[in-house]
């Protein structure tokens, strides 16, 4: 099968930081902590688009981010939460972690949801850190950072829109034509490989589409023979087909062809025989063509197909073929039904809690790795002793201390810790 990928940074929003403030009394210098707590960063989420069919769109944004909780306020008052960033990806995406490859999702029904990168939590306000001891906090904790990471989005493509018509009527060229038309199409890794199969880049604002040309149809292939199965089950989840005959007439009556080749379909599949076709005429650079066109066009139109002159060897008329398509597809879409997912049945991802601590040394710098203590330091004010001392003290109990005399520290010596370096004292 073919498969369009395409890699993706996604950031969750930082969590507003927590403010220190006091109550303002008459009388009192200084009241009570009132400081609030920061708002959660927004999510990035994936959501299931059954609009769509390609990967294509990534090919233009690469970097997702979600918004910013605000920071809290005085009078106990809470930060904002940050929006959700809501990414659409098409049904059969599946979601990889691009640095371990490992498959964090797989999103099929329409309108599934999946949390790819949570938002920080909001830092608490200096209020929240009142006890028995400390009456006074005057200090607060800053925001989470937002989660992130690179992913892996793979999509097994699926064709919307199939060529029919009988060998030689020009169906590889036009494929051909269509696709090489948009840049783009460059950077698909399978247009070597398969050159039956194309997409149709309308460029970020429209959607993209994918063709395949359905070759030699009409030589025995609802039999079972030259096509794989699998190509067959791929065709018929086409939405429209395009129906390509030569105009010329050089092989075979145009009118006539175009009715063996919707006999031989009715045998090879009746799905496709129920999918709506355009009638694409052409080789209509050729004499005999224009000279055919008008007889066509009324016999076909009689019975209500829309019948579109075009050369697949000089460009004519491809434009408002295509244009005609996105016209068909739209109108397929919305015969489709959408979804919605509860909200309880969004999987999240959250971060490994139980994730293992460890000290690295390199010269007199120790390195403390581990998300969860990385993830302390960056949510503590270093400006604010406090603050400081706190997060001294949530060190110790873990552990890290100990760790760090174990690989042999002395005074002096320098701590990394995420982005904060701290000098050692005991
Ligand atoms: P397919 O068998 O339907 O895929 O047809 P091809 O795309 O392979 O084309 C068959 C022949 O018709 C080739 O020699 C093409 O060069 C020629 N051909 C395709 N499109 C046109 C066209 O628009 N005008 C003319 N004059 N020849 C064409
Ligand atoms: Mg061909």
């Amino acid at each position: 099968m073919f498969v369009d990928v395409a890699k993706i940074y996604v950031k969750g929003g930082d969590g507003g930081n927590g403010v220190v403030a006091f109550r303002r009394e008459k009388y009192v210098p200084r009241g009570g902590p009132s400081g609030g707590d920061g708002g959660k960063g927004g999510d990035v989420v994936l959501e299931v688009d059954p609009n769509l069919s390609t990967l294509q769109d990534f090919k233009y944004k690469i970097h997702y981010k979600a918004e910013k909780g605000e920071h809290g306020q005085g009078s106990n008052k809470a930060g904002k939460n940050g929006e959700d960033l809501v990414i659409k990806v098409p049904p059969g995406t599946i979601v990889k972690d691009a640095e371990t490859l490992e498959i964090l999702a797989d999103l099929v029904e329409p309108g599934q949801r999946f949390i790819v990168a949570k938002g920080g939590r909001g830092g608490r306000g200096n209020a929240r850190f009142v006890s028995s001891v400390n009456q006074a906090p005057d200090f607060a904790e800053k925001g989470e950072p937002g989660e992130e990471k690179w992913i892996i989005l793979e999509l097994k493509l699926l064709a919307d829109v199939g060529l029919i018509g009988f060998p030689n009527v020009g169906k590889s060229t036009l494929l051909s034509r269509m696709t090489a038309a948009r840049p783009k199409i460059a950077d698909y890794p399978f247009t070597t490989l398969t050159p039956n199969l194309g997409v149709v880049d309308l460029g970020p604002e429209r959607k993209s589409f994918v063709v395949a040309d359905i070759p030699g149809l009409i030589e025995g292939a609802h039999e079972g023979l030259g096509l794989g199965h699998d190509f067959l089950r791929h065709i018929e989840r086409t939405k429209v087909l395009v129906h390509v005959i030569d105009g010329s007439g050089f092989e075979i009556d145009p009118v006539e062809g175009f009715y063996k080749i919707n006999e031989e379909l009715k045998q090879f599949s009746i799905k496709l025989t129920e999918k709506p076709q355009i009638v694409a005429v052409n080789k209509m650079d050729l004499e005999e063509s224009r000279k055919n066109f008008p007889k066509i066009l009324e016999r076909l139109s009689k019975e209500g197909y829309e019948v579109l002159p075009i050369s697949g060897a000089t460009g004519f008329g491809i434009k408002d073929l295509i244009n005609k398509i996105v016209e068909y597809l739209n109108r397929e879409k919305d015969k489709e039904i959408h979804f919605e997912v509860p909200e309880e049945e969004v999987k999240r991802y959250t971060f490994k809690k139980s994730e293992d601590i460890r000290v690295e040394k390199g010269g007199n710098i120790f390195y403390v790795k581990g998300k969860v203590v990385e993830r302390l330091v960056a949510m503590t004010d270093l400006e604010n002793e406090s603050a400081v001392k706190r997060l001294q003290r949530t060190l110790k109990k873990m552990g890290i201390d100990d760790m760090l005399k174990e690989k042999g520290i002395k005074e002096g010596d320098i701590v990394k810790i995420g982005d904060a370096e701290f000098y050692y004292f005991e």
